[in-house]
C-alpha cells in the first residue's frame, strides 16, 4: 500500500490507493516526550552542524539514536515550555490553552482539588479522534486531579499514600484516546503500573522505558486490536525517566550506567554555572544513564515505525515537558525556573518530504504545539476556537505559506493560593512571569504581598550560562524594553498579570516603566 502512496504539496494529506477507491489519508502522529529531559542533553549539540546556533556546550550524553534522528529532522533550538513543570506542561499541549482556561493550574494532586483537566475541554485527541483517528496514550498522564475511584477497590484513592499524586483516569476523562496504557504519577524506574482502556492494572516489573516502547510496538503493528486497521493514529508515549529518582544504580539501567560510572564530576558538569558541592552533584550519572536509555528505546521505536514501513507518512516529535537544571544556578530545583535549562526543551519534528531537515530558530510555546500539529495533520480548519497558541506549521513545512512567527514567548510560574479550613489549596499565586526574546531572557519574581522580589535579565547571547544578572536598575531603556514585550505577551495570554495589572502596579525602585 505504501508504494502507492503520492505526496500532494501543501495540504499535508497523502493520497492512498485502495483498489479502485482514492481517498484522503491523514498522516500518523507519533509523539515522544520523556519528563525532565533537557535540551542540553542531546549529543548532536556537539556536532559542528549544530553547535554553532547554540553557544553553549552538549552534556557529555551518548545519544546516537536522537542523533540520528535528528539528522531526518527540524531540530528546533528555541523550544520553551511556557510553564515548565508536569501538569501544566500536559494541560497546555493537551489543549493548546493556557493553564487558567484547561484548568491545569498547578502540578496534580490530592490537595489541589481545583488543578485538574477540564473534562470539557477539547483536545488534540477530542478533535484527532472526531476526524477519523485512533488515539492511544502510553506513560504518565499527570493532568488529573487524584479521585477516590480505583477500578479495584472503588471508594478510594489508587494508593494509601497522603497526600496521593497518583491517579486513574475514567474512560469519560480519557479525551478521544480509546487505547489507553497510563497512570497518573509515579517514581520508581524499575516497579511502574499502568492501567489499560479496561481499567485493569498492570505492574510489569521492569524498566518502564522499556515496556511502554514495547506497548508503543505493539500499538504500531496493531497485532491486538489496539487501534482501528486502516485509519490514521496518534499515540502520545509519555516516559517518567529522566526525571527523578536519580540517585542510584536501581534508578536506572546497567548497562547505560556503565558509560557514565566512572567520569568525574569535571567530565560530567561542562556548564561553568554547576555547583558539584550541591548534595545532588552525584544525580547527573543517573541522570545522563535515563537519556541513554530513553535513547536506545525511542531508537528501537523508530526501527520499528520503518521495518512496518509506516514512518514515510508518520509526523514524529521528540521533546519534553520541561527542562533539568542539575546543578546549575545553585537551585536543586530542577524545573519551575525560566533559567534555561529548566525553560528551553529539545524539539525534533521529522516529516518525511514535508519537513526539510535543518537547526530551525522558530520560537515554539507549549501553546502552539496543538494547532501546529492539527495543520500538519490537514486539519487545520479543524482548529478548536479555545486554542490559544499559534499555528507554526507554515514556518515549518517545506512550501508552507507565509506565516508570523512570535519574537518572544511567554513565561509562568504559580504557586499555591491560600489553603482551605480542609488544608486543600485553593487558587493560585502567580509568583512570577518572564519573557525570552531572541536575545535576552527576563524574569520577574513578585511576594505574596505583591512586591517585587527579584528581577532577572541575562543577555543570552553574550551569557548563554545566564551568570551574569543585569542590573534592571542600571539599564533602565532594555528593562522597560522588555517590560514592555512582557506586557504584549500578557496580554496576548490574557493572563492574570495582565488582567489584574500587576505588572503596572508593581514598584521597581522608583523606575517608571515605559508603556
Ligand atoms: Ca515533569
Amino acid at each position: 500500500m505504501d508504494k502507492k502512496k503520492y505526496l500532494i504539496p501543501f495540504s499535508g494529506l497523502a493520497l492512498l490507493a485502495c483498489g479502485n477507491e482514492v481517498r484522503e489519508q491523514h498522516p500518523n502522529i507519533i509523539y515522544v516526550f520523556p519528563d525532565q529531559f533537557r535540551n542540553q542533553s542531546l549529543g548532536f549539540w556537539a556536532e559542528d552542524e549544530y553547535s554553532d546556533c547554540i553557544g553553549w556546550q552538549a552534556d557529555p550524553v551518548r545519544t546516537p539514536n536522537l542523533d540520528r534522528f535528528a539528522g531526518e529532522s527540524a531540530v528546533l533550538y528555541r523550544a520553551f515550555s511556557t510553564c515548565p513543570l508536569s501538569s501544566p506542561y500536559r494541560g497546555m499541549f493537551l489543549t493548546g490553552m493556557y493553564p487558567e482556561r484547561n484548568g491545569v493550574t498547578l502540578n496534580c494532586m490530592a490537595e489541589r482539588p481545583e488543578s485538574t483537566l477540564n473534562p470539557d475541554a477539547v483536545c488534540i485527541s477530542d478533535v484527532l479522534a472526531a476526524n477519523g483517528y485512533s488515539c492511544g496514550y502510553i506513560g504518565k498522564l499527570h493532568a488529573e486531579t487524584p479521585m477516590k475511584n480505583d477500578p479495584a477497590n472503588p471508594g478510594h484513592y489508587v494508593s494509601d499514600r497522603t497526600p496521593e499524586w497518583d491517579a486513574y483516569t475514567p474512560p469519560e476523562r480519557r479525551h478521544g484516546f480509546s487505547y489507553w496504557y497510563s497512570y497518573g504519577t509515579f517514581d520508581e524506574h524499575k516497579n511502574p503500573h499502568y492501567w489499560d482502556t479496561e481499567g485493569i492494572r498492570h505492574d510489569p516489573h521492569e524498566y518502564s522505558v522499556r515496556h511502554e516502547t514495547d506497548k508503543a510496538i505493539e500499538f504500531l503493528r496493531n497485532e491486538n486490536g489496539e487501534r482501528e486497521e486502516g485509519a490514521p493514529f496518534f499515540l502520545v508515549l509519555a516516559y517518567n525517566p529522566p526525571h527523578s529518582p536519580y540517585e542510584s544504580p536501581d534508578d536506572c539501567m546497567e548497562e547505560d550506567l556503565e558509560l557514565y560510572r566512572d567520569m568525574d564530576y569535571s567530565e560530567l558538569y561542562v556548564r561553568p554555572n554547576a555547583d558539584t558541592t550541591l548534595t545532588k552533584a552525584p544525580s547527573a550519572r543517573y541522570y545522563f544513564a535515563n537519556v541513554t536509555g530513553v535513547d536506545r528505546e525511542f531508537g528501537r521505536l523508530m526501527d520499528e515505525l520503518e521495518r512496518l514501513g509506516l514512518d514515510r507518512n508518520t509526523i514524529v516529535v521528540f521533546t519534553s515537558d520541561h527542562g533539568e537544571t542539575m546543578c546549575s544556578h545553585g537551585t536543586l530545583d530542577p524545573k519551575n525556573s525560566i533559567y534555561t535549562e529548566s525553560f528551553n526543551v529539545p524539539f525534533l519534528i521529522r516529516f518525511p518530504d514535508r519537513i526539510r531537515h535543518r537547526t530551525d530558530p522558530t520560537m515554539l510555546s507549549t501553546t502552539d504545539i496543538m494547532p501546529t500539529l492539527l495543520s500538519m495533520a490537514g486539519l487545520e480548519e479543524k482548529i478548536p476556537e479555545t486554542v490559544e497558541g499559534r499555528d507554526l506549521s507554515p514556518a515549518l513545512l517545506e512550501n508552507g505559506k507565509e506565516c508570523d512567527v512570535p519574537d518572544a514567548v511567554l513565561y509562568i510560574r504559580n504557586y499555591d493560593g491560600e489553603r482551605d479550613e480542609d488544608g486543600l489549596v485553593r487558587g493560585i499565586f502567580p509568583a512570577a512571569r518572564g519573557v525570552k526574546t531572541d536575545r535576552y531572557t527576563m524574569e520577574i519574581a513578585i511576594t505574596r504581598n505583591y512586591e517585587v522580589e527579584r528581577v532577572l535579565i541575562f543577555d543570552d547571547l553574550e551569557d548563554p550560562y545566564q551568570m551574569n544578572n543585569i542590573s534592571h536598575t542600571e539599564n533602565q531603556e532594555l528593562f522597560s524594553s522588555l517590560c514592555g514585550k512582557l506586557g504584549e505577551k500578557l496580554e496576548e495570554a490574557n493572563d492574570i498579570w495582565y488582567r489584574e495589572k500587576i505588572l503596572e502596579r508593581l514598584s521597581f525602585d522608583n523606575i517608571g516603566l515605559a508603556r
